[in-house]
């Protein structure tokens, strides 16, 4: 594609074949689990991944959506999987061995939090450190001589922490180590970690990339080299590929991505502004506020736009706080993130997953990820909830 074309046209038209058969104006779903092979004697590679044989190998709309990403994250090269969770391991079997050690935030996706606090280092002897990278001088001093991977989630899912991509990446490359960040948070254009470092940009797609809560998916971003590893090892021998079907769900979500990120982005800094004002409102994290503790990183790394995900928690006690939820006519509780629709969950105190903070939480908090609503009428539906659980 043109290299100077802005941003909201390469969403739209990046990674389109177009269809020569009958001229469709957009992309067929090619619903094909083989493609037809050469019988004139060129060599098949049955297990590899530079040619259409078997729709674990290699499949169109895979292509398509792999080339859309690229065009936007200005990526080499791009691998997609079924789910985010298959994107993460595929990077983490990828790129460990038994005896490595790999760093990792430990304010992370559940999943990944599982993976390194329990299989990675049970099942396969990789050793771990779990720590908060948003501490630079923390993850300088975990690293080992056998450390291979600094695994980093920026902003942090659930808290929103923001870490020093710069400096991490410089501290993973002087160690000889590579840097992946999983950036589901953000979505892909508000942050660009491959422009500050990181070898690998994780993003689960199901979130903002795809945004319309209807599918699942993950992508792996970074040089052709390592993407190809983790294709030949994860895609093709793993098997966790995204179906046809869903690749074509998610190319067409990521038409729009731009401007949903723009509206994700201004509703929730309205919100956050509400409930940073709120005096029901026990503290309120959020990258784009001045009193976020890592404001100025954000500003750094973040485009502008803060992408639509706040931690915040209101006064009260745990009966109160399901009362809030009850009450909720909009917000859904429900557990994804990065929707058309404004969704909530409650972390309560006794989530083993997360580090405790009592510096900012004290029962339990919401992660609330902002949908493409209108912002005051998501304002008012907290308002009301509030007011019925008896904290406003
Ligand atoms: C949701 C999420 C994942 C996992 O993605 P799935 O598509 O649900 O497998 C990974 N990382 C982060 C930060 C997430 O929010």
């Amino acid at each position: 594609m043109n290299q100077n074309l802005h941003i909201k046209t390469v969403a739209v038209h990046a990674g389109s074949r177009k269809d020569d058969a009958f001229g469709a104006i957009n992309e067929p779903i090619y619903m094909t689990s083989n493609y037809r092979i050469p019988t004139d004697g060129t060599p098949v590679d049955w297990s590899g991944i530079h040619s259409n044989v078997y729709q674990r190998n290699r499949n169109v709309n895979q292509m398509v959506l792999q080339d859309k990403l690229c065009a936007l994250t200005g990526a080499e090269d791009c691998a997609v999987f079924a789910s985010g969770v298959a994107a993460l391991a595929a990077v983490f079997t990828t790129t460990l061995n038994s005896g490595d050690h790999a760093i990792v935030s430990e304010v992370c996706y559940s999943a990944t939090n599982l993976l390194f606090r329990e299989y990675l280092p049970k099942k396969y002897g990789v050793e771990v450190t779990l720590l908060d990278t948003t501490d630079t001088e923390a993850v300088r001093a975990a690293v080992r001589p056998n450390t291979k991977l600094i695994h980093v989630e920026t902003p942090g899912n659930p808290t929103t922490g923001i870490s020093d991509l710069d400096a991490i990446s410089q501290i993973a490359h002087d160690a000889g180590a590579l840097l992946s960040v999983d950036a589901t948070f953000a979505g892909p254009i508000c942050i660009y970690p491959l422009k500050h470092g990181a070898d690998l940009e994780i993003h689960s797609m199901t979130k903002y990339i795809n945004g319309h809560g209807d599918s699942l998916g993950g992508c792996v971003l970074g040089r052709t080299e390592l993407i190809d590893e983790i294709k030949e090892l994860a895609m093709v021998n793993y098997g966790g590929i995204l179906s046809p079907f869903n690749g074509w769900l998610i190319a067409r979500g990521l038409c729009t991505v731009p401007l949903r990120m723009a509206q994700h982005s201004a509703c929730a800094l309205k919100v956050a502004e509400f409930l940073e004002s709120c005096p029901a409102v026990r503290f309120v994290w959020y990258p784009g506020l001045k009193s976020h503790p890592q404001h100025e990183r954000a500003v750094k790394y973040m485009n502008g736009q803060y992408s639509g995900m706040i931690a915040f928690d209101i006064k009260g006690d745990e009966k109160q706080h399901e009362v809030f939820l009850d009450r909720l006519n909009l917000v859904t509780h429900a557990v994804s993130l990065g929707d058309i629709e404004s969704l909530i969950v409650y972390y309560d105190k006794n989530s083993d997953k997360l580090p405790h903070y009592p510096a900012i939480y004290h029962e339990g908090f919401f992660r609330f990820s902002i949908g493409l609503e209108d912002p005051d009428d998501v304002i008012a539906d907290l308002k009301q909830a509030m007011e019925a659980c008896g904290v406003l």
